[in-house]
């Protein structure tokens, strides 16, 4: 029990208990399970008790003295006693799409920077799909992050001549909201200009009041 104590410390996970810890060849496989009493419902919102089964899901966690971390999650079936509904719970800590945890997917995201998906795949033990994965989806809320075009909902379209008296025109395009420059474009023909709309998604084209 004190060893279960002393992992729940090092892994410093919010409202999780280590059940068991144990060694599968060069893996450190940690049991785990929540301490939290309740569920609550994704549909409705309320809280529940009821257990419907427990399942278990391994998720992939930061190493520890080199050796690779598996998290032997413990997971709860609720069901909603107000709308019938069963769902598994979630754990805050967990990326759902990676199967790893979120400082997992984003120390494989910064190795990925610097060598091959393949050397961190075998550095880590991981799966090559699996990096690849968490690669792609890191660079991806990155260029999210960084995509002026993002925020915008009311645009502004400008010219400027680039070169006085050369017909040499510039197309600026304004976030009004944020009253600030976000791109320019080496044009300021409308099927170009419509086509690079287009390339930004069907979603920006319906939200934006241009
Ligand atoms: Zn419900």
């Amino acid at each position: 029990m004190e060893d279960c104590k002393f992992y729940e410390l090092l892994l410093d996970l919010p409202f999780l208990s280590v059940s068991s810890v144990s060694f599968d060849s060069d893996k450190l496989v940690v049991t785990c399970h929540s301490q939290l009493g309740e569920g609550i419902c994704p549909c409705c919102k309320k809280k529940t008790t009821k257990v419907n089964q427990r399942y278990h899901r391994s998720v992939s966690d930061l190493p520890i003295s080199g050796r690779s971390v598996v998290l032997n999650l413990e997971v709860r079936q609720f069901i909603c006693l107000d709308c019938n509904r069963t769902f598994s719970e979630r754990f805050d800590f967990v990326s759902e799409s990676t199967n790893t945890t979120h400082r997992q997917a984003k120390w494989v995201f910064m190795l990925c920077e610097k060598q091959p998906i393949s050397q961190v795949a075998a550095l880590l033990g991981m799966g090559y799909s699996q990096v690849a994965h968490i690669y792609q989806l890191g660079a991806e809320s990155l260029i999210s992050a960084c995509d002026p075009y993002k925020s915008v909902r009311n645009l502004g379209i400008d010219e400027i001549a680039l070169r006085k008296g050369h017909g040499d025109y510039a197309c600026v395009l304004v976030d009004l909201d944020r009253g600030c420059v976000i791109d320019m474009l080496p044009f300021r023909d409308k099927e170009r200009l419509i086509a690079h709309f287009q390339a930004k998604g069907e979603a920006f084209c319906n939200k934006s009041n241009i």
